[in-house]
């Protein structure tokens, strides 16, 4: 193995779209992942325009995405009853450049390997390899730890590790080893997909009831044309009043519906039936709604943090696999500007870390969902006309808040030169020893 390679910790979304952005600008590197085995896991995330924007330019076309999910309509809050409280268009109807898409997670995930593993070939994921840690070396490598799937250690020595490992990363925990523990304020959340008929358009995000106790659900599959069903994916939500008492085994594990459906037994209207919704899944996942406090810097001389290792943060704006795919990006133009150097890392850091630190504690807040809050406490959240319980006036001020401080700015997108430049490549000769501004 060649000490010039970039090394990728963790095969997620971000550590994927990572390999194949160096693999375009001609950066050689590997992905390190602890599972044996690429599995399509998880249910359903969203792909907001500034990401799909960053798909496109690596190839991933919009046909791929139809495979694995569709281009969504409409984001929209409703009542009680499924009056309408508030609602607004999404990608190009909202007049993005780009679709927002709503997909399967487990099949983009898998859908990006299946990319990687054709442009490099099955040698650009080792599978198995857990990352314990990394030392930096006197000569400016580094060397990463390795616990092997026959729990043998070794040591890869690279150019620059990237640590990608998600919400629970060693990377990070070693270059932050004051960190505090996982931020959690009480709220749970169970996942799943269930086939049914759609609601509003055939691709609406529908939200309802409190920031305290909610469920959205939206479609990651168009229409079965016999049938009418899609595969509709459901988070339901609920903030413990007491979060000690709750039985927290692990951070995203399948459950029994029977361990919390009876949190929404009353949510049945005529037009739509929660229990049976949640009741007709597959599976179910349990997660704590979790994140991590910002850190000053992602950076840790020859190494940096990216997706979740980075920013891992609430799903409140649906754009934490955004985030890891932007990052990526950033990362692979800083690299066309400075080599695949320490300089590049600085540079991507100085760029994303404080930005995205901000979000993620903004993120911590109601969110959009905040205007659901609104109307309980005047409406008990059944209404008939929702101008009578909150002006239109009042809800576009409410929403243009949250989206400001979100930046979902799409005139600024829409003009943004690509992040990479099509056809950009790092010269050969930048390898990251010959840097003499690094950061230590
Ligand atoms: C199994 C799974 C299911 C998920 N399901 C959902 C979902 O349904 N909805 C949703 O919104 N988000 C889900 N997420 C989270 C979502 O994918 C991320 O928030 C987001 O895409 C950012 O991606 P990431 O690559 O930074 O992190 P992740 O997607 O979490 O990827 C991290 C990767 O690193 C690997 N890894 C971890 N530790 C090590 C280590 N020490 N050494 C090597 N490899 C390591 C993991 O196996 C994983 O493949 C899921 C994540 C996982 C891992």
């Amino acid at each position: 193995m060649t000490d010039d390679l970039v090394i990728i910790a963790g095969g997620g979304i971000g550590g994927l779209a990572t390999a194949l952005t160096l693999h375009q600008i001609g950066v050689p590197c590997i992905v390190l992942e602890a599972v044996r085995e690429m599995r399509p896991l998880g249910v359903g995330i969203n792909l907001q325009p500034n990401a799909v924007r960053e798909l496109y330019d690596l190839g991933i076309t919009q046909e791929d995405l139809n495979q694995v999910g569709l281009p969504a309509k409409e984001w929209a809050l409703v009542g009680l009853n499924g009056n309408e409280i508030y609602s607004e268009p999404r990608g190009l109807l909202a007049g993005y450049n780009w679709p927002q898409y709503a997909v399967h997670r487990g099949q983009f995930h898998m859908l990006l390997h299946q990319r990687l593993v054709e442009r490099i070939g099955r040698s650009a994921v080792r599978l198995g390899s857990r990352v314990t840690g990394y030392r930096k070396n006197p000569d400016g490598s580094v060397g990463v730890l390795i616990e092997n799937a026959d729990r043998s250690t070794s040591e890869v020595k690279g150019t620059l590790l990237i640590g990608a490992d998600g919400i629970h990363s060693a990377i990070r925990a070693q270059m932050h080893p004051a960190q505090p523990p996982i931020h959690w304020g009480g709220a749970v959340m169970w996942r799943g997909t269930t086939w049914a008929k759609p609601i509003r358009t055939d691709a609406s995000f529908v939200g309802l009831g409190t920031h305290r106790q909610r469920i959205v659900f939206y479609p990651i599959s168009r229409p079965k044309p016999r049938t009418g069903l899609a595969m509709i994916n459901w988070i339901a939500e609920v903030t413990l009043d007491n979060p000690g008492s709750w039985n927290q085994r692990g951070w995203f594990r399948q459950v029994s519906i029977d361990d919390f459906v009876h949190h929404f037994d009353n949510w049945v209207w005529n037009w739509l039936d929660v229990p049976a919704l949640i009741r007709q899944a597959d599976s179910v996942y349990e997660n704590p709604m979790i994140d991590r406090d910002p850190v000053p810097t992602w950076q840790d001389g020859p190494v940096a943090l990216l997706g979740d290792a980075a920013h891992a943060m609430y799903p409140t704006g649906s754009n934490g696999g955004s985030q890891a795919i932007v990052d990526a990006r950033v990362l692979g133009a800083a690299m066309v500007e400075h080599g695949a150097t320490r300089r590049s890392l600085a540079a991507y850091d100085d760029k994303l870390c404080r930005p995205i630190s901000q979000l993620i504690l903004r993120n911590r807040g109601a969110g959009p969902f905040g205007l659901l809050n609104i109307v309980d406490q005047r409406s008990g959240g059944t209404f008939d006309n929702i101008d009578e319980v909150i002006s239109r006036e009042e809800r576009a001020e409410f929403m243009a808040s949250y989206k400001a401080a979100a930046g979902f700015a799409i005139e600024k997108l829409n003009k943004a030169a690509p992040t990479i430049p099509n056809g950009a490549r790092v010269a050969a000769e930048r390898s990251a020893h010959s840097s003499t501004t690094a950061k230590p």
